[in-house]
């Protein structure tokens, strides 16, 4: 372990690491910034070596250039199984979804686990369906959480001499979009609801939630944003 070093020093790994405002800025979920950032791992088979990298939107989303730089550069071998995992700064859109579905089903031996930092345009039908979708189709959909931020931070970060441990963001936000992704699993309502004043460029959430949410959603999880009581049964 050369944690005391950082992985900038003459390291083969530090040309595909990103910079820690870079990481800051993307992957934090209390903002709305506008670009996405992927950053991604493939493993081919039995082999433990695994290939990282990153990736911004270009004129297409990331998803997309993943999906078209893979397709170039790999030679696919359909008997080795792939399993891909992505780190998203924002969940991919419905007609991200789309594509990706499409690749899958291309590539039959292709795994893909995605997390993701923040929901995209969460309250618009379509991209909750193309979410269930993915879902449905064998892609794992998580939002990020502190392991994973740690994880990324120490993969893909040009991370400074002896800061091998990612600053952190407040879980409250990551805890807020795993109870918006659960309401997108199980078709309910959106119960997250996300503005922003444009003047202070201050950023609101606001929980709102019906019986429909305390009913489907498990307790754990509404317990787990420290926000929600369970309403309780007088007798
Ligand atoms: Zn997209």
């Amino acid at each position: 372990m050369a944690s005391d070093k950082g992985p900038s020093g003459g390291d083969a790994t530090s040309r595909r690491r990103i910079e820690p405002w870079e990481f800051e800025v993307f992957f934090d979920p209390r903002q709305l910034r506008k670009e996405a950032c992927l950053l991604y791992e493939i493993q081919w088979g039995t082999s433990r070596k695994i290939w990282r990298n990153s990736g911004k939107n270009t004129t297409n989303h990331v998803e997309i250039n993943f999906i078209e730089k893979f397709t170039l550069e790999r030679q696919y071998c359909p008997s080795i199984h792939c399993s891909v995992t992505w780190f998203l700064s924002w969940s991919p859109c419905w007609e991200c979804s789309k594509a990706i579905r499409a690749f899958l089903s291309q590539h039959p031996s292709v795994t893909l686990v995605i997390y993701v930092a923040r929901l995209f345009w969460h309250m618009e039908p379509q991209n909750r369906q193309g979410l269930r979708d993915l879902i449905n189709s064998g892609v794992t959909i998580q939002i990020m959480s502190v392991p994973e931020y740690d994880h990324c931070w120490r993969n893909f970060v040009n991370y400074p001499p002896g800061k091998d441990h990612w600053p952190g963001y407040p879980v409250l936000w990551m805890k807020l979009y795993a109870l918006e992704l659960h309401c997108i699993i199980l078709s309910l309502p959106p119960c997250l609801k996300i503005s922003r004043r444009n003047q202070n460029q201050l950023t609101l959430f606001r929980l709102t939630l019906q019986n429909c949410h305390y009913q489907t959603i498990p307790p754990h999880v509404l317990l787990a944003t420290g926000l929600i009581q369970l309403p309780v049964t007088w007798r």
